[in-house]
This record gives structure tokens, sequence and C-alpha cells, in this order.
């Protein structure tokens, strides 16, 4: 897999390069160029739009550990804190071999416009370290995590930055990360990490959330252009921690879900798929298929005649070549970045509403929120109250892009960055340039 094809969030609407190229744009030029398209639109001052083309900080440590063999490697980590305007950074850690400095500060960035959109106090981060966790063994994951939480520990806090799960990083990862944050500040510090394990603070809900907020976005897209849920049909790519949780929430109230798919193929039932009978790729990895009666290739999938597609397994899957073959009428984003530049442009040229990762798939960090306020507060909330004020802030970040797509000729991703950018230039206005 190139850096390129991992990154995700590689797609964009604006002028320039990338639409007259096949290669996918990085994080940072994606971040940079929606930066300048969406600072078009509105009457900022130009220097804002300077300082946000970069980061406030990149961090780069050294992360030596000794391996179960009693040889020591030594591993690069980063931490990009790009824009803390609005509160402290926000974002994921990734293991990954391909982990780069500018890849973070990228991603960062994006993070800076997904909690903007939807109007979290928080700023936007990214870190990681090169590795390939794979080839680690529990003990060595752990030991690493360990020795880079101590690495950082300077940099992060409940007030700085708030580090959370991304590729290769799970919840027992965070815990690891919280207790040796906990450990060097003498005090018990929850809130320095989200998406942790529920018996030390992780919220109820946090995992099922970027799917939820998926489906609730699909809802709502749905009932700005008149379809009743009821007669909707969904194709759904991906059937992971996104993807299957939107199908079956989606299924649950009332659509039907006609095709899912994994990395293997696609199960494809005009009739309506009984999300709930196939396995998650949690509950068994890549199975999707092996319940199938009628198998469909991912990229038939993505062209099926259906009211609502929800790309949801990873980025720059709807390209230049296969743009003109999506017949859906509404395209909901689940995975980041699933739309590349040049097909942005294409479908719009057709009209198909494409509403954009960092409104749909916000759930995540939403709850991740939620999971911070309970850690401050020292009281857990019920999975309902997390459902129901994750379906609040969505529908207002809903809300505050419709008003966008309505008062100006843009797209839905136009719509969500001028909100987006507006919230953190006025922020900015507010407390002037230090010192
Ligand atoms: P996951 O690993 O749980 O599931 C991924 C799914 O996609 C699996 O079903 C896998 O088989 C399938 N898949 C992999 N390669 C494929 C391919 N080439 N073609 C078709 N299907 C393929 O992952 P996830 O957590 O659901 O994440 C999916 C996307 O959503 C990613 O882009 C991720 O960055 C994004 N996302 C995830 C979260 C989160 O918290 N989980 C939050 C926001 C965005």
């Amino acid at each position: 897999m190139t850096m390129a094809s991992r990154i995700e969030s590689t797609r964009d609407e604006s002028e320039e390069t990338a639409t007259e190229s096949s290669e996918p744009e990085s994080a940072l030029e994606t971040a940079r160029r929606q930066l300048s398209h969406a600072a078009d639109h509105l009457d900022i001052d130009q220097h804002i739009v300077e300082r946000l083309k970069f980061p406030q900080k990149v961090h780069e440590v050294t992360v030596p550990i000794e391996r179960d063999d009693g040889t020591v490697e030594v591993f690069t980590g980063y931490r990009a804190q790009h824009d803390s305007v609005r509160g402290p950074f926000k974002g994921g850690l990734r293991y990954h071999p391909e982990v780069t400095r500018d890849e973070c500060v990228g991603l960062g960035m994006w993070m800076t416009w997904k909690c903007a959109v939807m109007n979290l106090p928080f700023g936007g981060a990214k870190g990681g370290i090169a590795v390939n966790p794979k080839e680690l063994s529990s003990a060595e994951r752990e030991r690493l995590t360990r020795r880079f939480a101590q690495e950082i520990r300077d940099v992060i806090g409940p007030n700085r930055d708030i580090p959370a799960p991304d590729m290769g990083t799970d919840p027992q990862t965070m815990a690891w990360l919280m207790d040796a944050y906990s450990m060097q500040e003498g005090e018990t510090t929850p809130g320095v990490v989200t998406g942790k394990p529920p018996a030390v603070g992780g919220s109820k809900g946090r995992e099922e959330a970027p799917g939820r907020s998926v489906a609730i976005i699909t809802q709502l897209v749905c009932e700005y252009y008149d379809y009743q849920l009821g007669e909707t049909t969904v194709a759904v790519q991906g059937y992971g921690s996104v993807g299957a949780n939107a199908a079956r929430l989606l299924d649950d109230w009332g659509a039907t879900v006609v095709a899912i798919s994994d990395v293997n193929g696609a199960m494809y039932d005009p009739e309506g798929i009984d999300t709930a009978s196939v396995p998650s790729h949690d509950e068994e990895p890549e199975a999707v298929t092996t319940y199938a009666d009628d198998v469909i290739s991912n990229d038939e999938l993505l062209a099926l005649d259906v009211d609502v597609l929800i790309p949801a397994a990873l980025g720059n899957v709807i390209t230049e070549e296969n743009a003109e073959a999506i017949a859906a009428d509404l395209v909901v984003e689940g995975a980041n970045g699933p739309t590349t530049s040049t097909a942005d442009l294409m479908l719009a040229e057709r009209d198909v509403a494409v509403i954009p990762d960092i409104l749909a798939n916000a759930g995540g960090v939403t709850v991740s929120y939620f999971e911070w306020l309970q850690d401050i507060n020292r009281r857990a909330w019920p999975l309902e109250r997390v459902n129901d004020e994750l379906e609040a802030e969505m529908q207002a970040a809903w809300r505050a892009v419709r008003a966008e797509f309505e008062s100006r000729d843009v797209t839905w991703r136009d719509a969500a960055y001028i909100v987006a950018l507006s919230r953190i230039a006025d922020a900015h206005e507010a407390r002037g340039l230090w010192p």
C-alpha cells in the first residue's frame, strides 16, 4: 500500500494540481487546500489563514525499547499539534510503519476542522510511531507505549493535548498510556486520553459512535431530500466498526440495506439484508462473503443504483475512474477521505450530494469529548445519555452546515469547512496574536 493511499483524508474539491493528477494528495496538501478553499468564501483575516497552514508545534521523539529477545530497537514517534485556539489539542495516535511528520501534521489539521465543525472545545493534533505493531508482542507494545508516553508527557495532558486510538492502537494502548502518565504525575488522570476501556474511565457507546453518527447524518440527509427511510435503499462498503454499526442502525430504523462488503467482496440482496445476522469485522474478520448467497465485487457495490452509498472501509475508493459509475443520489462518507478531489468535482457536477467525513463520522471524537467530560467529573454517563447527547450534537452540526449549504452556492463539503473555519477564525480574532 502506498503512503498516499493509506493516508485516507486525501480529497478536496478546489482548484490546482490534484484535480489534474490521478495521484491522490497527501493529508497535508488536502488539509491546506481545504483551508484555502473555505477561506475564499469567508471574509477573514488572511494572517489567520496563513497561520492555520502550519502546525503550532511538532514534537519528534526517539522511543527505544528492549525486544523480548534482549536486543534494543529504536523507533521514532511524533505528536503534531496544529491549533488549540478553541481548546486542548485532540487527535489519535497511530502505530504504522509509514507514519511521518508530515502525515501527522496533515491529519492534525484535519482534526482541527473536524472538532470545529462539531463545535467541540478542542483543537487538532495527531501523532504516532513509525512501527509495525503486528511485528511486536503485546509486552513489546506495552513497553513502547509506556516509553512513548514518557517522551511526550510534557506536551500532553487533559488540558493540553488528549490522544485517542487510531490505526494500530486500541483501548488497551490508551490504558497503558494513561497509566504511564498517571504514575509519573503521581495522580490518576483518566482525562489524558480517550477511547480507554470503561474500567478506567472509557465511555459507553464510544466504539459504536462513528457508525452511529453516520446513521444519524444519513437519516437527516434523507429527510432533507425527501426520502422516506422506509423506502430508501442503502449500500455500505466495509463492515467494520463504522460500516457495520451504521448499516445495522439504518436497518433498525427501516432502511433497506441491499449491500454490505469487506475486503473479499460484497453481499448483495435487493430485498434487503438482515444486517444483525452477518458478523462485523470485529465479530468475525472478513466473513461477509461467506454468509452471502449472492456475491458481487466492491467495485460493483460502489456502482449500485441505490439511494444512499456509504463508503466506510478506507480512503480513495471513489476516484476519477469510477465517479461516473456512481449511481447513488446521496453519498455519506463513513471512512476518512473516501472521495478523491477529482471524483468530488465530478460528483458535484452531477449534483450527487456528498456529505463529508468531517461531519458524518465525527461521532467518534464527539463521544471522546463526552468521555473527557465524564473523566473530569468522575461520573460515568449511562449509554442512553451518551446516545441522546450524540444525537443532539449531530443535529446541531447538521443544522449549522445546512445553513451554509442553503445560503451559499457550495457543496456540502464546502459548507462543512466554512462552518469549521469561521468558528476557528472567530476564536483567533477574539484572542488576537500573542504577544
Ligand atoms: P475496521 O477495521 O473496523 O473495518 C474496516 C472494514 O473495511 C472491514 O470490514 C474490512 O474488511 C473492510 N475493508 C478493508 N479493506 C477493504 C477494501 N479494499 N475494500 C472493501 N472493504 C475493505 O475499520 P473502521 O474502524 O470501521 O474504519 C473504517 C474507516 O472509517 C477508516 O477510513 C477509518 O479511518 C474511518 N474512521 C474510523 C473511526 C473509528 O473510530 N473506528 C472513526 C472515524 C473514521
